[in-house]
């Protein structure tokens, strides 16, 4: 049942439901292109101009945090104090320890330091801290030290001499007046700035940067929780494959969310700067904005179809009563009657048992219309369907079946009582008064009437009130016959 209601709907607004469909597709394909081309357009500003310049802004404020150490550890190399302290056999400890806290305070570093390559003594504002040794993974910088070829390096690591934070650390050479090396010296700088530099550029950017040491350590990245990452990382092999004169953007999937990976080397620090970015973060608006556009655009089109609906619904019944009324006089035409008629006849209803059948055509009609011209006519046409109308119920069916011939169809109502009702409509058109004022005549009907028994079809019983109507005509008019 259902589906024979649906396919009734499709086809009685099949062009509509396809303009729908037409319009949703149009709709639909031509905002999927635009969301295609704005994440396009999203993803390369992400992949080309936004994560390479976070890149090279974290990149300069890091040299810039370079060079003031740089430039004060090359000023204690230099100090021909210190150098003569280590020549003359490094006497008088306080006098280097005030030396180094001077400069400390000065400078405002975190701290100072001077490693002699004679007696290995780490020096640094309160006294010695150690005695270095190649043995000590923590000590391999100053051997590194003394066997690079520059002057000096810049590198960052945990600070001994100051809680193990993460520090900048210049190391000059010192070397005494012919060129040879007596030990290192330089200051260390906290990385408190560049990691709040980080925190900074996530928070403005949503990126996560991370600065990763030649052992594949992260120290210092925008996370909150200071994480280690595993071998299997992404990250982990892109930097063992990575050739560090390469500037390279990376693409990848983590917990299947697709991520992009800036990478360059710092050769002053011998450190990795990583920026990732996670690409749904950059798209998730533009996302969400074509699923509204498709959303509302859905509910407007269903709006408009739920409209012009009710609108064709609405033209369709105006169109079909137009269709099934007489236009003179407003009575049902034959249009509709069959259907009804056999309704009436095939009810199985027991209140529907009755059925009368009445049909009743104006005496000599011809001759008023010749008389009195087709207006007049007209007129009395008019009048005997209203006469018609007000004799009879509501629920009868009232039909005007061609020129001045009428059919009533009344159920639910018994033999006596309809032939009743039938003499009271030929008595009511005999002495109405506008009629007789329209002719200065009476009109007079015939009418043949019928009431259902054991008739097997609708065409009998009406066949049957057809013939008494004749009888009625032949017996001279005016007359009843049933
Ligand atoms: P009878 O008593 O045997 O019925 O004689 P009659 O003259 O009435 O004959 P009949 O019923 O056959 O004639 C019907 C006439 O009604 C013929 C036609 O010109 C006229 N007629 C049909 N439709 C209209 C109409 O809409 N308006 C008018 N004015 N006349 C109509
Ligand atoms: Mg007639």
């Amino acid at each position: 049942m259902k589906k024979i209601q649906f396919n009734n709907f499709f086809y009685q607004y099949k062009i509509l439901i396809i303009i729908t469909l037409l319009l949703f597709i149009g709709f639909f394909t031509t905002s999927f292109f635009s969301y295609k081309i704005a994440t396009d357009l999203a993803k390369n500003e992400l992949k080309y101009k936004s994560l390479p310049l976070s890149s090279d802004n974290v990149y300069s404020e890091i040299q810039r945090d370079i060079l003031k150490p740089n430039l004060v550890s090359s000023l204690m190399a230099q100090d021909t104090f210190m150098i003569n302290w280590m020549i003359d056999g490094e006497q008088d400890i306080k006098q280097i320890t005030t030396y180094l806290s001077t400069i400390m305070n000065k400078y405002n570093t975190s701290s100072s330091f001077l490693v002699s390559d004679k007696t290995k003594n780490y020096y640094y504002p309160k006294g010695i801290l150690k005695e270095m040794s190649p043995n000590n993974k923590r000590d391999i910088w100053f051997y590194r030290v003394k066997n690079i070829v520059d002057e000096y390096e810049s590198n960052i690591d945990i600070d001994l001499a100051a809680n193990d934070s993460i520090t900048i650390f210049t190391n000059y050479k010192v070397k005494d007046f012919n060129g040879n090396f007596l030990g290192a010296t330089g200051v260390g700088l906290k990385t408190s700035h560049v990691s709040n530099l980080l925190k900074t550029y996530k928070e403005k950017y949503n990126h996560e940067i991370y600065l990763i040491n030649k052992d594949n350590k992260i120290l210092i990245s925008s996370k909150d929780k200071q994480d280690t990452y595993s071998k299997d990382n992404f990250m982990h092999k892109v930097i063992n494959t990575f050739n560090k004169n390469d500037l390279s953007t990376q693409e990848y999937y983590k917990n299947s969310e697709k991520y992009i990976l800036n990478i360059r080397y710092i050769d002053e620090l011998n450190l990795y700067l990583c920026v990732e970015a996670k690409e749904g973060y950059f798209t998730k608006e533009l996302e969400e904005t074509f699923y509204i556009n498709i959303l509302i655009f859905s509910i407007i089109i269903l709006i408009i179809m739920v409209f012009i609906i009710l609108y064709i619904k609405r033209q369709q019944e105006i169109l079909k009563n137009i269709a099934k009324t007489d236009k003179l006089t407003s009575l049902q035409n034959r249009n509709n009657f069959d259907s009804i008629f056999e309704g009436l006849f095939n009810s199985k209803r027991k209140d529907e048992k009755d059925l009368t059948i009445l049909i009743f055509d104006i005496d000599n009609f011809k001759k008023i219309n010749d008389e009195f011209g087709h207006l007049v006519g007209d007129k009395v046409l008019i009048e005997v369907a209203n006469i018609f109308k007000s004799t009879f119920r509501n629920s009868d069916i009232l039909v005007r079946w061609g020129g001045d011939e009428f059919v009533a169809l009344l159920p639910k109502i018994k033999e006596e009582k309809a032939y009743r009702l039938t003499k009271k409509l030929s008595q009511n058109i005999n002495n109405n008064e506008t009629l007789f004022n329209l002719l200065k005549q009476k009109i007079t009907i015939s009418v043949g009437l019928h009431s259902k028994k054991d008739e097997t079809s609708k065409e009998e019983l009406f066949s049957k009130a057809d013939k008494n109507l004749y009888q009625a005509k032949q017996e001279g008019r005016d007359k009843i016959v049933y």
